[in-house]
């Protein structure tokens, strides 16, 4: 099936997700809550809504989570969609005041001020969700989402340091506001009010990170807690291949 976008033609498989259509085709629609590590779109910041015609008629879609069914035409960045996104901005930057990158994006799409609306102080989360996603794909759960209305945030149970929390921190790597504090020294990481010993390749001596992240990967994989470093594990590897099959490495 093909489709345009801005006026380019992009082929897609009925039900692909729009905003994949475009990155395919190297088209740019701004996002915070798309992360490659999710293979779906959770549709929570709005920020990829863009502007569909079907049949004659114009709507405005969330891209991230709408699929591809028809012939459309899809414009990214039409006066429409830069003022709705703009008010979308607005928003968010009210719920993330500390944000820094939203803060930019609201400049570069002039949102309006947020004057009128509720500010949570010294907040960065815009509550999309990421992180516990991320949580919960690793089996673990440590961090959900608490309360309700402004008071709404992402936290583990009572806010108290989870028992179940490994230290990881893919919650922080897909954080797209920066806003969960990992604090990280030569020998420990800090995180969710937790801290733990960081583990040295021992090989190398490079940091492959917590004790319970490494014994959560080994039971995963249902062999021995391995302490290498990725590419001490890949020399080991090829080591073992050059003795087994007699090459040079
Ligand atoms: S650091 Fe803890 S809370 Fe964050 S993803 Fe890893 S296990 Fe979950």
């Amino acid at each position: 099936m093909i489709i345009k976008i801005d006026g380019k033609e992009c082929t897609c498989e009925k039900g692909e997700y729009l905003l994949t259509v475009a990155r395919r085709n190297d088209i740019w629609i701004p996002t915070l809550c798309q992360h490659d590590s999710q293979e779906d779109g959770i549709g929570a910041c709005r920020l990829c809504i863009v502007e569909v015609t079907e049949r004659g008629r114009k709507s405005v879609v969330v891209s991230c989570v709408y699929p591809v069914n028809s012939e459309i035409e899809v414009e990214t960045n039409s006066e429409r969609i830069r003022r709705e996104r703009g008010m979308i901005l607005a928003l968010l930057a009210s719920r993330a005041p500390e944000s820094p990158v939203i803060s930019q994006m609201s400049r570069f799409y002039g949102a309006p001020s947020t004057d009128r609306f509720v500010k949570v102080d010294g907040e960065k989360c815009v509550m999309c969700g990421l992180c516990a996603k991320a949580c919960s794909s690793l089996s673990v759960g440590a961090i959900s989402t608490v309360n309700r209305g402004i008071t709404k945030k992402i936290s583990t149970p009572y806010g108290d340091p989870s028992s179940v929390c490994i230290g990881c921190g893919a919650c922080a790597k897909v954080c797209p506001t920066d806003a969960i504090e990992l604090i990280e020294d030569d020998q420990t990481r800090t995180i969710w009010g937790k801290t733990f010993p960081l583990i040295r390749c021992t090989r190398c001596g490079a940091v492959i990170g917590t004790r319970e992240q490494i014994e959560e990967a080994a039971r995963r994989s249902g062999e021995e807690p391995d302490y290498l470093c990725d590419t001490c594990r890949k020399e080991r590897m090829a080591r073992v291949m050059a003795d087994t099959f007699g090459f040079d490495v």
